[in-house]
């Protein structure tokens, strides 16, 4: 963006403060993780609880399992899963096990989506990851040379790639809605093809649901869009903003890790008791208050078309692009953007101006174009209604 932007002192609802006291609405929302607002009082409670009774452990402990159990509840494709700290460590992981499993050397992935800042996921990658100017840096060419990248959103793509080197693929990762590359939604059909193909293949499909699960839905975007992967890594939300997230799924698949299989798989401070409460907490207020993705969604809407009419008045012709809490423009015209070239193609030197803009009406939006707006449950009409006047203003 060109220069730093404002350092933040803290946080509450839908609320940022900078260190010179300034209040902004908060649409970065820590990149995903904020679904309630900041410092959720629940939250704090349930996390100061477990701390009186030991912050790690080291060992597995009764709330971790009963998370677990509670999470495959929602999400049954994850039929046994491993908890982590970061959505980094579950893409990881994930691709570790589906290699072992499929005895195969290879994955494929897609530009613009984003796994975590992993060597093997990290080029061709979308998210703020695509503002570096050597984005390849620091990963070897025999790393790369394991991973294939395709286009999102073309299944004929899929189909040639598994057509020439299908048997030698372990694993497909799909971010199932991306919002790495601005909001991408799968194409209709596309998921359902993902599916096909991987099974035809012998290939693992693993979603990336550390942005969609629980904000989108309880049971993430497998269960709005019907389609089960094999492997589901899930993070950000879940720890109600404490790092914890997971990977996991088909029980033949996970059997592969150690102990019951060779894949040695390890984190310090997984499934950690305090980051255990906050998700138990988090699934509290999820599971009590089935009308919360509802009423987010009416928001997002609301933000959606109020943007939408900004852009309008302004003589632009940008689409708007919203499911459920997420929202997004980018500085470009025409139909919704599908893939990362297209979403590349957009304006960054308009967004950079319109980021500064933002930030002096009061609102904070990610540094990086590639980045949505997240809204949580915090969030307010007002805080809405005046996020689309300063659209409006900015765009002018
Ligand atoms: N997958 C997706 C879809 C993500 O959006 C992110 C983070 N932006 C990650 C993986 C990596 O998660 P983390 O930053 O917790 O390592």
């Amino acid at each position: 963006m060109g220069a730093p932007p404002p350092v933040i002192a803290s946080a509450f609802g839908s609320r940022l403060v900078d260190v010179d006291g300034r209040e902004y609405i908060d649409y970065l929302c820590a990149y995903g993780p904020v679904l309630l607002g900041h410092g959720d009082p629940a939250i704090r409670e349930a996390v100061a609880a477990a701390a009186e009774s030991g912050t790690i452990l080291g060992v597995t402990h009764p709330e971790e399992i009963r998370l677990a159990e509670r999470i495959r509840a929602h999400l049954p494709s994850m039929e046994r899963m491993r908890f982590v700290s970061t959505g980094t460590e579950a893409c990881m992981s994930a691709s570790r096990v589906a290699r072992s499993f499929t005895r195969r050397e290879k994955i494929v992935r897609f530009s613009g989506d984003y796994h975590g800042h992993s060597d093997e996921m990290i080029f061709s990658a979308g998210a703020s990851s695509n503002s570096a100017p050597a984005i390849d840096a620091g990963v070897t060419k025999a790393t790369a040379s394991n991973v294939i990248i395709l286009p999102y959103n073309d299944a004929g793509a899929v189909e040639r790639c598994f057509a020439e080197c299908g048997a030698e693929i372990a694993a497909l990762f799909v971010e199932p809605v991306c919002a790495n590359m601005g909001l991408v939604l799968p194409a209709p059909s596309y998921l359902e093809s993902l599916r096909e193909l991987t099974s035809k293949a012998g290939v693992v499909l693993v979603f990336d649901e550390i942005i969609t699960g629980f904000r989108l839905a309880l049971g993430g975007a497998q269960s709005i869009y019907g389609v089960r992967p094999d492997l589901t890594c899930i993070g950000k939300t879940l720890g109600g903003g404490l790092p914890i997230a997971a990977f996991g799924g088909r029980e033949d698949i996970m059997a592969r890790l150690a102990p019951d299989g060779p894949v040695f798989q390890g984190g310090t401070f997984s499934g950690n008791p305090l980051c255990v409460a906050a998700a138990h907490s988090f699934l509290d207020r999820l599971e009590n208050d089935r009308g919360l993705h509802a009423r987010l969604d009416a928001l997002g809407r609301r933000l959606a078309d109020g943007a939408r009419r900004a852009i309008a008045d302004a003589g632009l012709d940008y689409p708007v692009v919203q499911l459920g809490s997420i929202i997004d423009f980018m500085f470009r015209e025409g139909a919704p953007h599908a893939n990362f070239d297209q979403a590349r193609a957009a304006d960054r030197d308009a967004y950079a101006r319109y980021y500064w803009k933002m930030l002096d009406a009061g609102i904070y939006l990610a540094p990086s174009p590639m980045e949505v707006m997240f809204l949580t449950a915090a969030h307010t009409e007002r805080d809405v209604d005046e996020t689309i006047a300063a659209i409006s203003r900015s765009l002018t």
